[in-house]
């Protein structure tokens, strides 16, 4: 769920925000909305007027066909094409969550007194990271100076599989629950939009068809789906043995036995499909007589093991977690899960955690070799520069001549070499530093 608190909805030196229609302010003349989901247009109403809203062709057509925006104050965006708005260099890249979601890349001027070209800002909006996204030709060796990034599952213990295999787990439940009991409906959960993967790819495998009630079937039909997709899906209930219905007081015992009883059903199977469901023993099963509820770890948002993939791949300078975020400590607390992969370097207020992590390794380390001041070649301790030292020791050591900084180390990249975390001494600087 993104978290409503204005400051992390604002693009830095510009005057975007970013899903903040909540904030609306006479300094944001762009509006950019990530996707169409209802925490991320909190804030919306028809009578928006306060600027231009930016997003994807589909987004677009949800906004002006389903929440019945005017047009006028919408500007649908093609993806993977560089834009000049406002002074400021846009992308637009397919985020991997619900249809017409979109990461938005950022490329700004420099702010006075910053020694970079221009800072790149990227917007992961909601998203489930895949390895390719990394390989995508305006993320490829680019180097990110701020990454607000989607932590729904930023913990260890969300470590679900990816799609294609929770899929395969609702099939294989079909086939089993439909041998033991010929009549069974099956039904699956979704939200306004998002989760089409799971039935229809279900649906796919098995040969069944899908019903879609008439509301659903009309915002199915903004999406942009693929025509294969869209001939899965009737309005004739008898006709598919796969049901789609909104999560929530729709998918409990009592309703899905009501379901039972309205048609010609024996038995009645649903899917919630989240990576909330997630648990190491398997798929999580409520049975109730005739009814059963299953638990599948189908998301659309990254996993942690996701996450971590994201953030080495393109190495932020400064994280901004978007989801369980409504504090600073909160948001500290996510982003001390990253930190080993980012890029450091310039972040001296981040000292604290290169000593920490140092006091916290093994015994040893297979680090590089860096005999010179802060230099590295992309290991965790690369980024340790002397700058970081320096400010340390101004805190720490001024006056006494040498101080003792525990926790760095001098590695070597061979095991033959490797040192033990020990202790790293250095002059204190001068007191003209
Ligand atoms: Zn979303």
């Amino acid at each position: 769920m993104a978290e409503q608190v204005e400051h992390i909805k604002w693009v830095p030196n510009t005057r975007f925000m970013v899903d903040g229609f909540r904030f609306q302010s006479p300094r944001c003349k762009h509006y950019w909305l990530t996707h169409y989901h209802s925490d991320h247009t909190t804030g919306l109403t028809t009578t928006f007027s306060a600027g231009t809203i930016y997003c994807s062709a589909v987004t677009a057509n949800l906004l002006v066909k389903d929440m019945r925006l005017n047009p006028s104050c919408i500007q649908p965006l093609p993806l993977n094409t560089p834009l000049l708005v406002d002074g400021i260099i846009v992308t637009l890249i397919d985020a991997n969550h619900c249809p017409g979601a979109v990461l938005l890349l950022f490329k700004t001027p420099p702010p006075p007194g910053s020694e970079f070209s221009e800072q790149v800002i990227l917007h992961t909006g909601d998203m489930r990271w895949h390895p390719r996204m990394g390989r995508h030709p305006a993320l490829k060796n680019e180097r990110i100076d701020m990454l607000f990034l989607d932590t729904t599952y930023a913990s260890p213990k969300h470590i679900f599989p990816c799609q294609e295999d929770a899929i395969a787990d609702i099939v294989k439940v079909m086939r089993q629950e439909s041998k033991a009991h010929p009549d069974t409906l099956f039904i699956v959960g979704s939200y306004r939009i998002g989760k089409e993967r799971a039935y229809l790819g279900a649906a796919k495998a098995l040969g069944w068809k899908v019903h879609v009630n008439a509301d659903k079937l009309r915002v199915l039909r903004l999406l942009g789906l693929p025509e294969n997709d869209m001939a899965l899906l009737t309005r004739d209930a008898a006709a598919a043995r796969i049901h789609v219905s909104f999560m929530g007081k729709l998918l409990t015992p009592d309703a899905l036995t009501e379901r039972k009883r309205a048609g010609k059903w024996t038995h009645v199977v649903a899917f919630r499909p989240t990576g909330w469901s997630f648990q190491k023993s398997g798929l999580s099963c409520r049975r109730e007589g005739d009814v059963a509820i299953y638990g599948v770890p189908y998301s659309e948002h990254s996993s942690f093991a996701e996450l971590r993939d994201c953030v080495k791949t393109l190495r932020p300078r400064r994280i901004v977690p978007t989801v369980n975020a409504s504090t600073p400590a909160a948001s500290r607390a996510l982003v001390d899960r990253f930190a080993d992969l980012m890029d450091l370097s310039k972040d001296r207020s981040r000292l604290d955690f290169f000593l920490r992590k140092a006091k916290t390794a093994p015994s040893t380390l297979p680090v590089p070799m860096t005999t010179g001041e802060g230099r590295g070649s992309g290991s965790d301790l690369s980024s340790f520069n002397l700058c970081m030292l320096r400010l340390l020791l101004r805190s720490i050591g001024r006056g006494s001549g040498v101080a003792l900084v525990h926790g760095a180390v001098l590695g070597s990249q061979t095991k033959r070499r490797q040192l033990s975390i020990g202790a790293f001494i250095l002059k204190a600087p001068s007191s003209k530093q």
